[in-house]
């Protein structure tokens, strides 16, 4: 089987009554809810969707237990109740997480302070998070620090691992409705004229063509990007709307030791910082450090690595971890609103919709930062600002997936079955696919090549990879491996899965041997580019595990 993808036709000269720039999460929920109401809405990405902050970010969907600290009640009201949303609609995608919030007799936070936002917190979320098992507690307390005594607070949030999951369903449900999608297309400039945001300009890398649409609004969701794009289109900007803050990772292996809970707890600075498992291995961070420059450029700096490490290396010492245990590092800004004298940990992570009206660009709205999980909630409050009547949702309904359906492990072994494929592969699909994964699995049957793992350290087939570019608006092999099927994420991917898994795809799209390569060099560098490899020689890097 060869697959033919199909070009893209011209939109040159079209008008759409709401033109969103920038496809990462926040970008894809508004043009969602301006579909779903109805609006002809267009959705231009310079990538692909979910390529920006959104796949740099922790991928903890939380309430926000640290907007306690700065008072910013509203804000933590929203996330718990946001929270609690994605967990009941998305559960294929969202999970509950346990976490401990660690506390020693070295932390800046006291013990009373941390209790009393905790019993704040689950207050806010109307209920109470189950405790870790004592088994547990006492495997995290053994593999601490032992020269300290350790204080160990149970809450609980939720995590998505694969925030670029969540973007793909919600441009899918986007485009169902209407909304034209189209990642690989860069917007040049908005065009303002008598003081009003008419259309905007814009080249599809995937032609290299420039088409100009024109728009009655047009939302700049582009977050880090955002004074970018007004720059190059004659907004008359007083000052930046935002200041940029690096956030850093690291991503190790599962030490021994290594806690199944996530863990949230000070670095030797007095700074928070979270130890989550995600993905088969355990993430790491993050860092806050100002950053202007470019956000595509965003790199962990040295120091960042060093910092984490040490972090992760302090209160895990008997699992000696070094520079060489660090799998790879990413970084990405954080578009918080221009606040340059306060802290970065200070500037509030709540999101602004900023008016151009006063900078002669009328229906042109930009957003300013926001959050995972309170995008859902900017699109409707971005929708009501355009004047699109957008209620408050007040049921919660059960989302595809939904691990609260006892059926699930009847359904996996359904789409076992319909897909000739083992439950593992099945449970996989059904975790990153929700109900679509049966179709995958009914494409699967058709052929022997579509059912083999993408990779030999993968339970994910290729099917999954055709659907990715037949359906879900994947471009590119790293379109594919880095978002619609993330594979490339996980803890063994190496050079040589890149290659076998571009080979038993290339079968099936039909690459030609140049068309093999090119794919295969796009997607090398673009995963360098994102997943660092720290340099491991020299420096305090390897002193860390001392
Ligand atoms: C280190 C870090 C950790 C975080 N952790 C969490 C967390 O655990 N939980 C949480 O809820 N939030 C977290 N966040 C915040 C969250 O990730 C971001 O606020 C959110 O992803 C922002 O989404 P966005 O759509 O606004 O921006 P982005 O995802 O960056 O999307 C903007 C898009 O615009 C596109 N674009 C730019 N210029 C153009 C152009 N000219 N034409 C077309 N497209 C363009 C970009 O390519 C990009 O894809 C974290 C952020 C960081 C940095």
């Amino acid at each position: 089987m060869t697959l033919a993808i199909k070009p893209r036709s011209s939109l040159e000269g079209q008008h759409f009554q709401v033109v969103v720039i920038g496809g990462g999460i926040n970008g894809v929920a508004i043009a969602r809810e301006c579909a779903r109401a109805g609006k002809r809405t267009l959705l231009l990405e310079q990538n692909d969707f979910a390529s920006g902050v959104t796949s740099r970010s922790t991928r903890i969907i939380h309430g926000g237990l640290r907007y306690l600290e700065h008072g910013e009640l509203d804000l933590v009201r929203e996330s718990v109740r946001e929270r609690e949303r994605l967990l009941r609609e998305r559960s294929h995608l969202v999970h509950p997480i346990h976490f401990l919030f660690l506390l020693n007799e070295n932390s800046q936070r006291s013990a009373m302070k941390v209790r009393a936002g905790l019993w704040l917190y689950q207050r806010m979320a109307k209920k109470k998070s189950p405790d870790l098992s004592e088994m547990e507690m006492a495997r995290v307390q053994r593999s601490l620090d032992a020269g300290h005594q350790w204080l160990m607070l149970n809450f609980e949030d939720a995590q998505c691992e694969f925030p670029e999951r969540l973007v793909a369903e919600w441009m899918l449900e986007a485009a169902a409705t209407g909304a034209v999608v189209r990642n690989h297309c860069e917007v040049l400039a908005v065009d303002i004229g008598q003081g009003r945001a008419r259309g905007v300009l814009f080249r599809d890398r995937t032609t290299g063509k420039d088409q100009r649409v024109d728009a009655s609004w047009i939302i700049n969701c582009t977050g880090p990007w955002a004074d970018r794009i007004c720059q190059r289109s004659t907004v008359r900007m007083k000052k930046p709307m935002l200041g940029g803050v690096r956030g850093s990772h690291i991503v190790l292996p599962r030490f021994s030791g290594a806690p199944t809970a996530a863990l949230y707890t000070e670095a030797p600075d007095g700074r928070p910082v979270f130890v989550v498992p995600w993905n088969e291995q355990i993430l790491v961070g993050t860092t806050e450090v100002p950053d202007t420059g470019d956000p595509a450029k965003a790199t962990a700096s040295q120091q960042e690595i060093e910092y984490l490490l040490q972090t992760a290396a302090a209160l895990f010492p008997k699992a000696k971890l070094s520079a060489h245990d660090i799998k790879y590092a990413f970084a990405g800004i954080r578009p918080l609103p221009n606040s340059p004298s306060d802290k970065p940990s200070a500037v509030t992570r709540r999101h602004f919709l900023h008016d151009h009206s006063d900078e002669g660009a009328s229906r042109m709205i930009s957003v300013i930062g926001g959050k995972l999980t309170t995008a859902a909630s900017l699109a409707r409050e971005c929708a009501r600002k355009i004047g699109i009547p957008v209620e408050e949702p007040k049921a919660v309904t059960i989302g595809p997936g939904s691990s609260l359906d006892p059926l699930l492990d009847q359904e996996v072994i359904e789409i076992a079955r319909a897909g000739s494929v083992s439950e593992e592969t099945a449970r996989g699909m059904m975790e990153w696919h929700g109900q679509n994964a049966m179709d995958i699995a009914r494409m699967a049957l058709v052929g022997a090549d579509l059912r083999a793992p993408i990779c030999p350290h993968t339970s994910h087939i290729v099917a999954e990879v055709v659907e990715a570019y037949r359906n879900e608006y994947a471009v590119t092999l790293g379109d594919v491996l880095l978002r619609r099927v993330p594979v490339a994420l996980g803890a063994c991917w190496s050079e040589s899965c890149s290659r076998e898994a571009a080979l038993r795809i290339g079968a099936v799209m039909g690459w030609k041997e140049q068309e093999f390569g090119a794919n295969l060099e796009q997607f090398e560098t673009e995963r360098a580019a994102f997943l660092q490899r720290p340099a491991r020689t020299g420096s305090a890097l390897e002193a860390a595990a001392d």
